[in-house]
């Protein structure tokens, strides 16, 4: 790729994946949907497994998981959503595991058999992911028992197995936190589903004494913080991918429907400030497009700086798409609004990510912390 566009290759995928989208995961998803939302869809996360795609969470690059993630997001949100949340509750399997972990676990996640979660969130520590308070303690010899909550677990509590971020050392903050790979079964962990405005499943989970043992750690003990943080910036100019596909598909919609709707003697259109409002969110969704591919790039070739860059795309494009699909949205009127509308379903869709993986506001510190540790100019 240069700075400006992509090599026929890399389009040529994008097109693929747009296709495959539309031919073979729309209907699963309009099939699990039957007008409902909710609840794991396991033949849509199997079929990605067919097509090769989970495997390619784990094989790619940060720019071809981009390409995978806008794509799918621009033709089914849905789809693109389960292929990102099997990445980020088996990613620090795949990165930390042990040889044992990762044979048992990570060819049914690629498969898409085994549904992944990544549990970091808790009722009181969100942002804060530093404070999180679920207890790690002693066990005898033989490990630890897990006590207290995680709350808006993205698979929650259908997932097969859940990368547990929990405090082993108290009042430690980051430095005593320790990631655990807590299968679904172990007696005492319970969940209920939480019913959001967001289209994917999600739920709490509770710990009431689970017993994990030296074989369920991933990476260290008390080294847990590292493990979350690097899946997270691993994925995060992905999220700044899926809102682009999120606008794009928006910003499409529009252009269809301003360029059919009767309206004044001519087609909506025709007037100047709906065809301007059109410009202007084409503009900003390319500045978003090309800010990822730049952030996403850049973590390919390893240069520094990386964390102000992925923050910038993420803010951007998740900030970018909430504007693009809210425009047209108003482009379109009361018939978006109607449930089941493509519009109505992204408005729904877009509003998470500006919350999650670090909120806007987190995003902008990142940007200014790293601006501020740089020499000043002379
Ligand atoms: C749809 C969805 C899916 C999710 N999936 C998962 C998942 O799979 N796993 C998981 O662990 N978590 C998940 N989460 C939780 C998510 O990570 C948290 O919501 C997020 O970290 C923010 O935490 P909070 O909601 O507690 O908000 P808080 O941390 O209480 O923040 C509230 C607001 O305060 C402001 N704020 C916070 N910190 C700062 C700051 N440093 N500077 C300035 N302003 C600030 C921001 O406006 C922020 O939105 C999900 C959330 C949603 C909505």
């Amino acid at each position: 790729m240069t700075a400006f566009s992509l090599n026929p290759e890399q389009t040529a995928r994008c097109a693929q994946l747009r296709e495959l989208a539309a031919e073979r995961l729309r209907p699963l998803v309009e099939a699990h949907a039957k007008g409902e939302e909710g609840g794991v869809n396991r033949p849509l996360t199997e079929a990605l497994g067919e097509l090769g795609l989970l495997e390619g969470l784990f094989t790619s690059g940060a720019l071809d998981l981009c390409l995978m993630r806008e794509s799918l997001a621009r033709v089914c949100t849905e789809a693109e959503t389960a292929l990102a949340l099997q990445g980020l509750g088996a990613h620090p399997v795949h990165a930390y595991g042990s040889l044992e972990q990762r044979e048992h676990w990570l060819p049914p996640t690629r498969a898409g058999r085994a549904i992944a979660a990544f549990a970091l969130s808790e009722p009181g520590a969100g942002s804060d992911a530093a404070a999180l308070a679920l207890r790690a303690e002693p066990d005898g010899s033989a490990g630890w028992r897990l006590t207290g909550e995680k709350s808006w677990i993205s698979n929650a509590p259908e997932a097969d197995f859940y990368t547990v971020f929990a405090r082993t050392s108290p009042d430690a903050g980051a430095r005593g936190v320790t990631a655990f790979l807590v299968p679904a079964d172990r007696a005492g962990l319970t969940g209920a589903p939480l019913d959001m405005l967001s289209p994917h499943p999600i739920g709490t989970l509770a710990f009431d004494g689970v017993r994990v043992f030296a074989a369920d750690v991933l990476g260290d003990v008390d080294h847990g913080f590292r493990v979350a943080m690097t899946t997270l910036n691993r994925f995060r100019p992905s999220v700044g991918a899926f809102a682009v596909g999120m606008a794009q598909a928006a910003l499409d919609a529009a252009l269809a429907h301003t360029a059919d709707r009767d309206a004044f003697g001519g087609k909506l259109k025709d007037l100047q400030a709906v065809s301007h409002q059109v410009a202007e969110m084409a503009t900003r969704t390319e500045a978003a497009r090309l800010l990822v591919y730049a952030a996403a790039a850049a973590y390919d070739r390893g240069e520094p700086d990386i964390a102000g860059r992925a923050a910038m795309a993420k803010l951007f494009a998740t900030e970018t798409a909430q504007f693009v699909v809210d425009t047209a949205v108003q482009l379109h009127g009361a018939r978006a609004l109607q449930r089941g509308h493509l519009l109505e379903h992204l408005y729904r869709e877009v509003r998470a990510p500006r919350i999650y993986e670090g909120a806007s506001e987190v995003q902008r510190a990142v940007i200014a912390k790293e601006l501020y540790s740089k020499e000043p100019i002379a």
